[in-house]
């Protein structure tokens, strides 16, 4: 049995326990990190600890506590649950109180970990296989680069995504891609690697900043700009990208092969530099 970590305290995953009145119940007043675990290290925690600093300042919320005590519950969380490749789920809600649209003044933020042992996660088929998208009008609300926990309508349409026969969908909002329900989206056009640039209509991915340093380091060219479904359709290779599926090469969108049909050279080599420099940086 798993154990999760509720507001300073351990517990076995069927005993840990969140008010009803929370309001990331509630109201979805809550933002979350994912990071990965490979080989018992954390994947980036910097990076999420920053963006979890930011979501939170953004909300007008409080860091429930220190950077260096949430790495150090994130520490404890892989070694109780024996994790080696896997997923560490941070969640922290405003807190619970009486139910009221106002933002409390009072109340004490809520913080919950939990993990999920992926063994293999850094060797998954889809990698070599890779996946098969489908677009969908984009109809989250406008700050998508706060990760709240508002997943309502990214899960409606990752499973319309499966309905349609495809694993994930790739969310277009007048007509450019914005990014997938889950993960950045980026396409490879004249050798270029393309991907919209940072706003409020994204996520900020962790992954994202990592890889594009990375292939700027290795002399890839990269356009940061809003690109085209039909650009998309058109392109060499796709890809995707997020802490979980690490670099995850597209093959097929909208029901048409991408290039050949097959995992790109650009997606391949990326992959392999993101999961070689990840490895060697993790804490
Ligand atoms: N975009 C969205 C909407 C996401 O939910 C995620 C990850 O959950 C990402 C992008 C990728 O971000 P990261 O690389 O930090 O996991």
């Amino acid at each position: 049995m798993r154990i999760v970590h509720v507001n300073g305290e351990y517990f076995p995953e069927d005993q840990a326990r969140v008010s009803v009145f929370d309001r990331g119940f509630l109201f979805a007043d809550a933002v979350y990190e994912v990071t990965s675990v490979l080989d018992g290290k954390l994947i980036d925690f910097p990076g999420h600890a920053a963006r979890l600093a930011r979501s939170l300042a953004e909300l007008d919320m409080d860091m429930p506590v220190t950077e260096e005590e949430i790495l150090s519950i994130h520490r404890e969380m892989v070694t109780r649950n024996d994790i080696t490749d896997g997923l560490v789920y941070l969640q922290v809600t405003r807190g619970a109180v009486d139910r009221d649209f106002l933002f409390p003044e009072d109340a004490q933020p809520t913080i919950v970990l939990f993990t999920q042992a992926k063994p293999g996660l850094a060797d998954s088929p889809a990698a070599r296989t890779g996946l098969k998208v489908v677009t969908l009008p984009d109809r989250r609300w406008g700050r998508r680069d706060i990760k709240t926990v508002q997943l309502l309508y990214p899960s409606m349409a990752k499973t319309e995504a499966k309905r349609q026969g495809a694993d994930d969908a790739w969310l277009v909002e007048d007509g450019h891609v914005t990014e997938g329900t889950s993960n950045n989206a980026y396409i490879v056009r004249n050798g270029t690697i393309v991907t919209r640039q940072l706003g409020e209509e994204i996520l900020h991915g962790i992954t994202r900043r990592a890889v594009l340093a990375f292939a700027r380091e290795a002399q890839m060219k990269v356009e940061e700009r809003p690109f085209t479904v039909e650009e998309a359709r058109s392109a060499e290779e796709a890809f995707v990208t997020s802490a979980s599926a690490f670099v995850m090469p597209v093959v097929e969108i909208d029901g048409r092969p991408v290039g050949d049909g097959q995992p790109g050279p650009v997606a391949r080599r990326l992959r392999e530099i993101y999961l070689e420099e990840s490895r060697k940086a993790a804490i």
